[in-house]
């Protein structure tokens, strides 16, 4: 008691907890961020959608999959992001806590360092903070089917949201407003836009409907050499798209993201 130089090492390592990510299975780490319903009216977020805050969380993805390389795909909505890792990474062999808090504190930091690029005009009054949780799925099919539930979940969101903040728009309090589409289905609420506001629901930014998906394209481009013989030249581009990934279309058209 007292000596530090008897402590062994091995025995206060003892007590840390496992917290290895299960091997080839894809590793998704999702962040959140924390009260953004008081960040975005703090900050005058536009209603329902503010586009300058999601170009924002893109931005800030797209820094995350350039310093982490693991990071094959990412999709984002709202206050959120999913990270997808590669099946195979051994990024700090798979280690739950190191991983989350990387990526988390990453993405926070570029968060508040670009947010002059996005809002020049809007002082940032305090600083955000992310939480992140890591969950591994075993097969590319349950991971494309996580995916798909999270941009069902931004479709049905925003089209209550649009709904939502329409009505409130037009005068309605917002007790009204959630009262009056209390128990509404999908149908019901885009006749509401068309009759009422006269809203195309798909006529909406594609950005609002679908979310965002981040991911390496391969651009090939065609380059002749001095002897003019056809040298293919492919590159790898990040690329930001608000594109469907519900169902197997996307996967097909793009196999090499999942490998
Ligand atoms: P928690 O800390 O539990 O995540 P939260 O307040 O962040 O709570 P969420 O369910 O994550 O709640 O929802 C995020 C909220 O942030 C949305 O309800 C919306 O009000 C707001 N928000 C996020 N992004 C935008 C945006 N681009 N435009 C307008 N509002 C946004
Ligand atoms: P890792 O990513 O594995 O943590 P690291 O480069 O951060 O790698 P650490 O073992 O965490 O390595 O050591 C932190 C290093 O940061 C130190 O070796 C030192 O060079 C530098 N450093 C941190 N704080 C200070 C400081 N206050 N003054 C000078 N150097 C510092
Ligand atoms: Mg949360
Ligand atoms: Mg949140
Ligand atoms: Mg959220
Ligand atoms: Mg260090």
């Amino acid at each position: 008691e007292g000596d530090i130089s008897k402590i062994n090492p091995e025995y206060i390592k003892s007590f840390q907890f496992e917290n290895t990510l299960m091997p080839s299975t894809w590793i998704v780490i999702r962040i959140d961020g924390c009260h953004f319903h008081r960040f975005s009216e703090v900050h005058e977020f536009e209603k329902p959608n503010d586009e300058p805050a999601l170009n924002l969380m893109n931005s800030s993805a797209v820094a995350v999959m350039e310093e982490f390389n693991d990071i094959v795909f990412s999709y984002g909505v709202s206050d959120e992001y999913s990270f997808v890792l590669k099946k195979d990474s051994s990024f700090y062999e798979r280690r739950a806590s190191e991983i989350v808090s990387a990526i988390v504190s990453f993405f926070s930091s570029v968060y508040v360092m670009k947010w002059k690029v996005y809002f020049p005009q809007k002082e940032l009054k305090y600083q955000p903070y992310f939480d992140g949780r890591a969950v591994c799925y075993p097969s590319c099919h349950i991971l494309q089917d996580y995916l798909a539930w999270r941009q069902v979940d931004c479709h049905i969101n925003n089209q209550y949201n649009t709904c939502f903040w329409m009505l409130v728009k037009s005068g309605k309090s917002k007790s009204e407003a959630q009262n009056h589409l209390k128990g509404t289905r999908a149908k019901e609420k885009n006749e509401l836009l068309t009759q009422c506001f006269a809203i195309d629901y798909n006529m909406l930014p594609a950005i609002f409907r679908q979310g965002s998906s981040v991911f390496w394209d391969k651009e090939e481009k065609i380059v002749i050499n001095e002897n003019e013989e056809v040298v293919g030249k492919s590159r790898k581009n990040l690329v930001v798209e608000h594109c469907n990934i519900i169902g197997n279309s996307f996967w097909k058209a793009h196999p090499t993201i999942l490998g």
